[in-house]
C-alpha cells in the first residue's frame, strides 16, 4: 500500500513551499488509502535548531496535516546509514578515497579552465593501495555507462546519462553519512512508495535512483513539485509577506483557507476553487499537478479565508478565532458566546485578527468613542433620541432581537424622526463606533444592563 513522505529540513519554519508539498503527499497518502510519513532531515547539525523542529510540528499540527508514525529524526538514524554503507563497501559498491580537497579543488579549476562541468574523475575508484592513517571520504561506485530512467509523475520520463554523474560522496571524512545516502536509506527502510518534493531535488533523484538499485531496494515513484513564485514572478520570499505558515495563523487566517488555498497553488480539478479536505482526499491526483511555477496571490487567499470564516460551523471558526482574542488581550469569559459574536461578524471581516479587533466591545466597555462616530451622531444633536430609547429598552420585559427593534422604531416614530437618528446615535453609544451589525442582534448579544450602562456613558 502507498507511504509517502514529508522530509523538511529544520533549518528555518515551514513555509509555504514546504507546506505544499507536505499537503500534496499527505493527500496522495489519504487518497490511496495509505501512510503518511514525517522526516525530520536534521543531519546538518550546524544549521537544524530546535525551534525550526518545533515551528515544523507545530505548522503541521495547525494545519491539520497528521502523520501516521512518530516522526522520524535522522540523527537518531546513524547507525542504520553506516550499517548500509559498510554493506556496499563489502559488496565493493562503494570505496575509500583519499583524495583531499586541495587535489580535488585544483583537478575543478583545470575542468573549469577547459570548460567542462566540474567532476570527480574516479581516481580511487580501483585502487587498493590505500594509505596509512590519512584522512577519506566513502564514495559510492555511480555506474559507468547506460542511463538513469524515471517516469516522473508530475514532469513524465526524465533520463539523465550515467556519465553525467560522479562518484557521490557518501560518508564524510568526519564519519558523518551524506544527505543523499540518508535519504535513500530512509525511503527505502520507511517503505516509501512515492516521494512527493520540490523541483529543487530532481537532480538528486538519478544518483538516489542509483545508490537504491546498487542496494536492490525498490526504487520509489516521484513528483517533483513546481515552485512558487511572488506575484512579482520572481522567487516567493519574505517580501511577498509571509512566507511562514504560522504567519497566516498570526495574520488571521484559518487553516482550512490556507489548505484550501495551497492544494489550489498548483493542483486543479477544472475550474473548481473551493474544496474541503473530504474532496481533496477524493479528487487528488499525482497527474493534476502543474508542470508550471504557481504564482502566489494573496487576494484569493483573502477572498477564500472570508469565504471559510463565513460558512464554516461558528464553532469550528470559534476554535481558531479565540487565539486572537487572547492575542488582542481581550477576555471572552464575561459576554456573549464567541459563537453567536461570530455568526453576526463573520461578513464583516477578512480574517480573524480582524474579527477580535473589531468585537472588542462585546467583551469590554471601549475606552473612548471613534471621534468622528461621536462628532456626528452623539453630539449635540442625539440626547432626546438615546433618552427615549434608552427608556423604551429598559421597559422591555424580554430582551429578544425583535423587540429590541420595536423599542427603536417605535422611539423613531414617536419622535417623527427617521431611523437613522435613533439608531446611530445608538449604535456609537453602545459600540464606541459608527460600524456593527444590526442593532436588534448587536444589543441582544449585550445585556440590557450593559445597554443601559453605555447610553448613560453617552448622555454624560
Ligand atoms: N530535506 C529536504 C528539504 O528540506 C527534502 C528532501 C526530500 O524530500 O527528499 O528540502
Amino acid at each position: 500500500s502507498v507511504v509517502t513522505r514529508f522530509a523538511p529540513s529544520p533549518t528555518g519554519y515551514l513555509h509555504v513551499g514546504g507546506a505544499r508539498t507536505a499537503l500534496y503527499s499527505w493527500l496522495f497518502a489519504k487518497s490511496q488509502g495509505g501512510e503518511f510519513v514525517l522526516r525530520i532531515e536534521d543531519t546538518d547539525i550546524e544549521r537544524s535548531t530546535d525551534d525550526a523542529k518545533q515551528a515544523i510540528l507545530d505548522g503541521m499540527q495547525w494545519l491539520g496535516l497528521d502523520h501516521d508514525k512518530a516522526p522520524f529524526y535522522q540523527t537518531e538514524r546513524f547507525d542504520r546509514y553506516n550499517h548500509f554503507i559498510d554493506v556496499l563497501l563489502e559488496k565493493g559498491l562503494a570505496y575509500k578515497c583519499f583524495m583531499s580537497m586541495d587535489e580535488l579543488n585544483k583537478i575543478r579549476e583545470e575542468q573549469e579552465a577547459k570548460g567542462e562541468k566540474p567532476r570527480y574523475p574516479g581516481t580511487w575508484r580501483d585502487r587498493s593501495d590505500h594509505p596509512e592513517g590519512q584522512a577519506y571520504v566513502i564514495r559510492f561506485k555511480n555506474p559507468l555507462d547506460g542511463n538513469v530512467v524515471f517516469n516522473d509523475k508530475v514532469r513524465g520520463e526524465i533520463s539523465i546519462a550515467n556519465s553525467e554523474l560522479d562518484d557521490l560522496i557518501i560518508r564524510r571524512t568526519d564519519g558523518a553519512p551524506t544527505y543523499n545516502f540518508c535519504v535513500v536509506i530512509d525511503d527505502w527502510e520507511m517503505g516509501i512508495t512515492h516521494v512527493v518534493r520540490g523541483e529543487d531535488h530532481i537532480n538528486n533523484t538519478p544518483r538516489q535512483i542509483n545508490i537504491l538499485n546498487a542496494l536492490e531496494a525498490p526504487v520509489p515513484t516521484y513528483a517533483h513539485v513546481s515552485m512558487i513564485l511572488g506575484d512579482d514572478g520572481k522567487k516567493l520570499s519574505k517580501r511577498h509577506g509571509a512566507v511562514s505558515v504560522m504567519q497566516y495563523r498570526d495574520d488571521g487566517y484559518l487553516p482550512q483557507a490556507v489548505i484550501n488555498y495551497l492544494v489550489r497553488l498548483g493542483w486543479s480539478h477544472g475550474d473548481q476553487e473551493v474544496f474541503s479536505v473530504d474532496e481533496m482526499i477524493t479528487l487528488f491526483s499525482l497527474e493534476n499537478i502543474s508542470k508550471s511555477a504557481s504564482a502566489f496571490n494573496t487576494d484569493k487567499l483573502i477572498w477564500l479565508n472570508q469565504h471559510y470564516i463565513k460558512t464554516l460551523a461558528s464553532s469550528e471558526v470559534a476554535k481558531h478565532a479565540i487565539w486572537h482574542f487572547e492575542q488582542e488581550g481581550i477576555s471572552i469569559e464575561n459576554g456573549p458566546a464567541l459563537e453567536d459574536v461570530i455568526k453576526v461578524q463573520a461578513d464583516r471581516v477578512d480574517t480573524l485578527k480582524q474579527l477580535a479587533e473589531i468585537s472588542r466591545y462585546f467583551y469590554e466597555e471601549y475606552e473612548e468613542f471613534d471621534a468622528n462616530a461621536a462628532k456626528k451622531h452623539l453630539r449635540p444633536v442625539a440626547r432626546t433620541a438615546l433618552e427615549t430609547v434608552q427608556a423604551k429598552l429598559s421597559d422591555l420585559e424580554s430582551w429578544t432581537p425583535e423587540n429590541i427593534q420595536q423599542a427603536i422604531n417605535n422611539t423613531a416614530t414617536e419622535l417623527e424622526v427617521g431611523m437613522g437618528k435613533v439608531g446611530m446615535p445608538l449604535r456609537v453609544a453602545v459600540t464606541g463606533a459608527g460600524n456593527s451589525p444590526s442593532l436588534d442582534v448587536t444589543l441582544h448579544l449585550l445585556s440590557k444592563k450593559q445597554v443601559v450602562q453605555r447610553i448613560n456613558k453617552a448622555l454624560e
